[in-house]
């Protein structure tokens, strides 16, 4: 099974590699030496951030002037302050834009983290080094000695005694997403480990806090951190070494409140059903691409289609903002709302999900040894690739392709949700209870790191993004339930 995924995942990226040619250039770049040292990425086309000016739902300012205002409020855990921020952020930019909308709270278990450090010990002296929890982790502090296990597979682990041991784990994500290390962390503590540390493979020594579908909440057994790769490079010289690592995790488990926020926008009754449009909006850190792109894209098509005249929408549509899916992955995303919307999902005729929608291509080069130190990052022209991911309903892909072509997003078709998906909480939860759902998606190295930042995201690429977005749901709202899931 893994290897079958191995080997589509790198068929998608060969795929979208080819394909990425022939894409649009409006906003392409030359390389400078800051690109390739991965800091500061300015974009020229978002030059006037702090105000939003221009009327046009779609216009390239108006949209990246929402995703600068979003990133604002940072971190954006489920249930934290600033993430409570943004959800009134959220619904009163839904509210001016004419939708009837409410702020929906509701109780899930929240991982308060307070504190946390790590030092290494080399030759018996101290050294503070910068780490983030892995989320949802148990509290603790200790010290052990560090045991290299590799990329922490079942043969790695078992091939030294861990009992007792910080296990350093050389962690990996394909196609920026898919992290190489799922269950090495529950392994690990049953095989008596006491704590661990992994790296997710962003360049630089940033580091990805990356969700793992394995999250047992208060169950989860021993402390983990993440970290950045040259940091993990160094806690492997030191496990060779025979030092030690000490730590401290200062968080625990509580009943917390975080909120859905819902738009309704009625259509003229012509048609029966739903469509809905959703978008997460909590985020490790700034989430700029990860998601304040995707909400602004909410924000651009409820804009739009409330202005229409409502004959022009001849069925209903429901605009969804959630929270939970980066910290509290995979209790949170569309979850809530489905189990108060049980009766509901048979009416929904479409699920699109707005996630990740514009970053220019960047490829960063990872092995296992030096050159994960020196953190290689390569600007290509373009856009990200990116991937569409839809249910088995050819009707999808039929009408979003030309769009795609249209607006220069060329993009890796994978009718494969729920079966393969990059969200089981969002697209693959809605695909797995038979609703036609979409999500035109893409991940870069920054992704889910402190550099997922505003002045990243290329304004007019966005607004290609969403305009395809807009054309594909415009076909759609007028198509009947028979002609949006048909075989054929
Ligand atoms: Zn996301």
């Amino acid at each position: 099974m893994k290897n079958t995924l191995k080997y589509l995942l790198i068929s998608i990226l060969t795929f979208s590699c080819l394909l990425s040619g022939c894409e649009s250039s409006d906003d392409s770049r030359d390389i400078s030496p800051e690109l390739l040292l991965g800091s500061g990425n300015p974009d020229p086309d978002s030059t006037n951030p702090d105000q939003v000016v221009d009327t046009d739902p779609m216009a390239p300012s108006r949209l990246h002037g929402w995703v600068r205002q979003l990133t604002e409020f940072q971190p954006r855990w489920a249930g934290y302050p600033e993430e409570h921020k943004a959800t009134q952020w959220l619904a009163q930019r839904l509210e001016n834009a004419g939708l009837d909308t409410r702020i929906e709270p509701y109780t899930f278990r929240q991982w308060d983290l307070k504190d946390w450090e790590v030092h290494l010990i080399e030759d018996g002296m101290p050294v503070e080094m910068k780490s983030f929890p892995m989320w949802s982790t148990h509290e603790g502090d200790g010290t052990a000695e560090l045991v290299d296990v590799g990329f922490g597979t079942e043969l790695e682990l078992l091939a030294r005694d861990i009992s007792g041991k910080a296990v350093v784990v050389t962690g990996r994500a394909l196609l920026n997403v898919f992290a190489t290390y799922p269950s090495t962390y529950h392994r690990a503590a049953e095989l008596g480990a006491v704590a661990m540390f992994v790296t997710s493979d962003a360049p630089d020594n940033l580091i990805r806090p990356t969700s793992s579908g394995q999250n047992m909440l208060d169950d989860n057994p021993i402390p983990a951190f993440q970290m950045g790769a040259q940091d993990l490079a160094r806690m492997r010289q030191a496990a060779r070494n025979g030092d030690s690592v000490s730590w401290r995790l200062d968080a625990r488990h509580k009943d917390g409140t975080t909120h859905d926020v819902i738009g309704h926008l009625p259509g003229s009754g012509a048609l029966e059903g739903t469509i809905l449009i959703c978008a997460h909006y909590d985020a490790w850190f700034s989430g700029a691409l990860d998601n304040a792109t995707g909400v602004a894209g909410l924000i651009g098509l409820a804009e739009h289609f409330a202005a229409l005249p409502v004959e022009e929408r001849p069925r209903d549509m429901m605009f969804l903002g959630v929270t939970g899916h980066d910290a509290g992955f995979p209790y949170g995303g569309v979850t809530h709302w489905l189990t108060e919307n049980e009766a509901f999902v048979p009416e929904v005729e479409l699920f699109m999900n707005l996630d990740h929608l514009a970053a220019h291509g960047v490829e960063h080069l990872t092995t296992t040894g030096i050159i994960d130190m020196l953190g290689l990052v390569i600007e290509r022209p373009g856009d990200e690739e990116r991937a569409l991911f839809t249910t088995t309903h050819p009707a999808l892909m039929r009408t979003f392709l030309p769009y795609l072509l249209r607006y220069g997003l060329l993009a890796a078709p994978l009718p494969t949700v729920p079966e393969l998906n990059a969200n089981n909480d969002l697209e693959g939860a809605m695909g797995k209870l038979g609703v036609p759902s979409v999500n035109l998606t893409m991940a870069t190295p920054h992704y889910h790191t402190v550099q997922d930042t505003a002045d990243r995201i290329p304004a007019k690429q966005l607004s290609r993004a969403v305009k395809a977005h807009r054309d594909f749901l415009s076909d759609i709202i007028g198509m009947t339930r028979e002609q949006i899931r048909s075989p054929l």
